[in-house]
């Protein structure tokens, strides 16, 4: 019997679901138990034509709508994407293993707000008129053309909304391939926003491992490539872009410090760290891993922490009384779980968890590591699961040099309540996405995106339409030419 989260076909194409099982079967596993719940296929070479053809042959014409007649159509998905948000959200849980819990407020919700957000400023896209004595020049906000949206798999919806709504917005057609770990989600935004009178071929998902990525990325008539992944991953697509001289936006990995003072609120500092490592089960980017806490609070700190650990509950994802699920793949799983034995190994000392839970799926305890020096690799690498690591500091220089110490800059944060030096810290740390005395926070509003080895360019906010977008300028003339001959 099919599984009822398994999608209609493969690939949405040019306004309708497409298969073609010629390609690799890659199954769908549902994280929380390990049953292939469906499979799908990845694009064979024609189908990447097709998706790229239609997308290319619809861009113009969707362009030369009006930003508010776009804009109407992205809010009008993202209503849609509201009405739906429980139907989305449990498919969003087969997908990933996040619990129900989480998905009915963070991925459909924020997928829908940025197509709101985004919605909303496509009519207000406009140039400026800058006038020169008599003469004057004009610039003209033009979209880029064709763009190549590829995904991670943390959070399927809420990526492929992040890179259509503005992309779209701006009058580009796009071409999105998501992680073959999560196949089902960006399926349904596509469906969405074609019921919401997205015209055919504007919006195009195609499935396929890394192989298809590339495959997108090297092709000529793509003009843009917005890529959520690994540093790995981002500098291999950003070389490839280059070729062409493609825009990218690069969305990576990160190794954030999050850094606590003797004087923060403690249960407010808990919390943040709370956040920034275990939801989603550690998969999230921006999570603030190293958790630079002053020798002052440090034993009272990890008392509290593994105290509020155990109040993590671990179960099938979709009972909602559950808040704690499973790695999104056993591949996910055994990284982990060789990082938190490398974490034993260097001496590091295990506040709570450590090991894999023992249920069916992909389930590891939340794990806190104390007295983690610099040099350890849990404290240098991206985990990309439930592992905190603690370390000690003594002094405001000190940590920011620490904290500093390398190639990442996705995020920082800090808990103190000495105002100034809140400024002053995160003035000094280098990242692109910062919180104060709370953490993870990612509203449509807000720019996001990482610097150093994080990334280029910005998603969300007004920020994300200079990346879609490019500026024709245009001087005007009123009198006589003048010319030396
Ligand atoms: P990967 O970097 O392995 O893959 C990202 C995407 O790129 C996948 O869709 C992948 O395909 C595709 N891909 C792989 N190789 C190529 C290639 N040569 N050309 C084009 N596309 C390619 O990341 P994961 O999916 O494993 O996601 C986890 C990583 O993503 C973490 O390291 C995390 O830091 C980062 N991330 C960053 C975020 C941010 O906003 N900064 C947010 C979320 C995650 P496939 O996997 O199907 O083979």
């Amino acid at each position: 019997m099919t599984h009822p989260a398994a999608p209609k076909a493969s690939h949405f194409i040019n306004g309708a679901y497409v298969e073609n099982t010629a390609g690799t079967a890659i199954p769908v596993i549902y994280a929380a138990t390990g049953e292939e719940i469906a499979t799908v296929h990845a694009a064979t070479p024609e189908i990447v034509e097709e998706a790229l053809a239609s997308a290319q042959a619809a861009q113009k014409a969707w362009a030369k709508m009006t930003g508010t007649e776009r804009g109407r159509i992205l809010r009008r998905a993202a209503d849609i994407m509201r009405e739906r948000n429980h139907e989305l959200s449990v498919l969003e849980t087969y997908d990933t293993g996040k619990p129900l819990q989480e998905t009915l407020v963070a991925d459909a919700t924020s997928g829908a707000d940025a197509l709101e957000y985004f919605g909303g400023l496509a009519a207000s896209l406009t140039g400026e008129h800058i006038l020169l004595g008599e003469d004057w020049v004009y610039t003209v906000r033009e979209p880029l053309g064709l763009c190549v949206g590829i995904g991670a798999w943390n959070y399927p919806t809420q990526i492929a909304c992040w890179k259509a709504a503005p992309a779209l917005a701006c009058g580009n057609a796009m071409v999105f391939k998501p992680s073959e770990t999560t196949t089902l989600c960006a399926l349904k935004v596509a469906e969405i926003l074609h019921e919401a009178g997205l015209p055919a071929g504007v919006f195009n998902v195609v499935q396929g491992m890394g192989e298809v990525g590339g495959a997108l990325v090297a092709d000529p008539r793509v003009d843009k490539v917005s890529l959520t992944g690994s540093v790995p991953t981002g500098k291999k697509v950003y070389a490839a872009a280059a070729a062409d001289m493609k825009h990218v936006t690069m969305e990576l990995g990160g190794k954030s410090p999050l850094v606590i003072f003797d004087d923060a609120d403690i249960e407010n500092a808990v919390g943040g760290a709370i956040n920034g490592n275990f939801y989603s089960s550690g998969q999230v980017c921006s999570n603030g891993t190293r958790v630079f806490v002053q020798k002052g609070i440090k034993e009272k700190f990890l008392a509290r922490l593994a105290e509020r650990t155990k109040g993590a509950v671990l179960g099938d994802p979709q009972d909602e009384a559950v808040n704690f699920g499973p790695m999104v793949s056993e591949r996910q799983m055994e990284i982990v779980l060789g990082y938190i034995e490398k974490g034993k190994a260097e001496g590091a000392r295990l506040i709570c968890g450590g090991e894999r839970v023992d249920r069916p799926g992909y389930f590891i305890a939340p794990t806190v590591f104390a007295d983690v020096t610099d040099d350890m690799v849990i404290a240098r690498e991206e985990i990309f699961g439930p592992v905190m690591s603690v370390l000690d500091f003594e002094t405001e220089e000190e940590v920011i040099e620490r904290a500093n110490a390398t190639e990442f800059g996705l995020s920082a944060g800090v808990f103190t309540r000495d105002f100034t030096r809140a400024h002053r810290v995160i003035g000094a740390l280098e990242a692109g996405s910062c919180f104060i005395n709370s953490y993870n926070d990612a509203p449509v509003e807000a720019p996001f995106g990482g610097v150093k080895a994080s990334g280029v360019g910005r998603e969300n906010s007004k920020e994300a339409i200079k990346h879609f977008s490019q500026v024709k300028s245009v001087y005007v003339r009123m009198g006589d030419v003048e010319a030396a001959f």
